[in-house]
């Protein structure tokens, strides 16, 4: 048995900056933070992004604050929120006065079985890609959202084929108007990405030293290694087994408490309330880590904060990138201010005459003034909009 003040479960970009956040307010409080991955603490981002493009594997790493023990290659198997206490997979149990759940998301995995898929997530996945492509090699790339979109684009850049198989009608449809999901399948094809949109998996098999896979349309494509971004399932095991309310994450209020007395949680994992938006988040973002992960630290050690972040994010795709804020979903009524069409511009989400998101396209430095603009009443129209938020 160890007891610790503060138990973080999960060493990802949250637990680590709850363990800041902590100490921020608690200089000298004990802290516990278990990872059930290999490696201390480290950023996300660049495994898809600038490891790729020449960024050293040193600076991914995360500063750890000092007073807090990492017990690394353990997973959290049960939790007793009466005892305040959870236990490890090596029977280990660590008591705590209060817990945070930064336990993240766990890849969705395809129904067919190969260990020639790999479920991007972890350093661990990055490496085993990188070692991959140290030789010639087609990859097939299955889904065209966030993780999708930048993979291909990192190991079309390294000079080894790439094969999209995505199911929606473009690149990142859920997010971008048709027309811009549209346009990124043809300078993905310009960069020399073999693309089939609209085409789902329905089978895979090993043959040989490859894999061949199967699509809506019948077609067969072979490749020596896949990788899928299908998105992640949070992972709220834990918290359902003491009594934490879920819904789509582990329910947390503005201070990032759950309904059970000690227990906090933040990051991928936790579902909370954003006042400018008036609506609950689920985020799986960089930012949402960082931020609401200290704010959760903050909060454990007693600050008395609120949490009303709206968090941005941000993508590489090739030459082209973004930054982003708010509610992104391609259903919503969109306005496009371009400065250049699908290359530099602004692009609106609006529903009922408010900005509910704002898409700053090759566009830097307004992430700040969109956040302002979604807090605004409106109404607004695309007149109104027009040149707004400069590109
Ligand atoms: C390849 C990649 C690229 C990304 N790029 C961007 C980007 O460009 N921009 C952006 O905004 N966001 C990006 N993101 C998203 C961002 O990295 C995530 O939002 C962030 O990492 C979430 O952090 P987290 O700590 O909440 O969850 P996770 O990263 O999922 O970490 C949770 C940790 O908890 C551990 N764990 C889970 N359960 C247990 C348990 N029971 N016991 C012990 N340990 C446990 C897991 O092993 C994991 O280490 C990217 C993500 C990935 C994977």
């Amino acid at each position: 048995m160890t007891r610790h003040k503060y138990v973080i479960v999960g060493g990802g970009m949250t637990g680590d900056a709850a363990a800041q956040g902590i100490r921020e307010v608690d200089s000298s409080g004990a802290i516990l933070l278990v990872s059930s991955e290999t490696h201390n603490p480290y950023n996300r981002p660049p495994l898809s992004k600038g490891l790729w493009k020449g960024e050293s594997e040193e600076s991914i790493w995360r500063p750890i604050p000092k007073g807090t023990e990492v017990l690394l290659d353990r997973r959290i198997v049960t939790l007793d929120a009466k005892r305040k206490q959870v236990t490890d997979d090596k029977g280990t149990s660590h008591e705590y006065e209060t817990l945070l759940l930064a336990t993240g998301g766990t890849p969705r995995r395809l129904p067919m079985q190969s260990d020639r898929i790999i479920y991007y997530r972890t350093y661990d996945d990055y490496r085993r890609l990188h070692q991959s492509l140290a030789r010639p090699a087609r990859v097939a790339v299955i889904g065209g959202g966030f993780i999708g979109s930048e993979i291909a684009a990192a190991v079309r850049m390294q000079d080894r084929e790439v094969v999209m198989i995505v199911p929606e009608q473009g690149l990142g449809a859920r997010v971008f108007p048709a027309d811009l999901s549209a346009f990124l399948v043809g300078y993905y094809k310009e960069k020399g990405v073999e693309t089939h949109i609209g085409e789902g998996m329905t089978g895979l098999e090993a043959r040989g030293n490859q894999l061949a896979i199967k699509t809506t349309t019948g077609r067969e494509i072979t490749a020596d290694l896949a990788v899928a971004g299908l998105g992640i399932v949070p992972n709220t095991d834990l918290a359902q087994q003491a009594g934490v309310k879920i819904d789509n994450g582990i329910v947390v209020d503005e201070h990032l408490r759950t309904n059970v007395a000690g227990i906090f949680a933040a990051g991928d994992v936790a579902n909370f309330y954003n006042p400018a938006l008036d609506m609950r988040l689920r985020v799986e973002h960089e930012d949402n880590a960082n931020t609401m992960g200290r704010a959760a630290g903050r909060a454990m050690a007693g600050a008395n904060e609120r949490y009303d972040h709206l968090p941005f994010f941000y993508s590489d795709l090739f030459e082209l990138g973004y930054e982003a804020v708010g509610e992104l979903d391609s259903r919503l009524e969109t306005f496009s201010d371009w400065k250049q069409p699908f290359r530099e511009g602004v692009i609106y989400y609006l529903k009922s005459g408010r900005v509910r998101g704002v898409l700053l396209w090759n566009t830097w430095g307004q992430v700040d003034a969109a956040r302002a603009l979604i807090a605004e009443p409106g109404p607004f129209t695309a007149q109104s909009l027009k040149g707004r938020l400069p590109a």
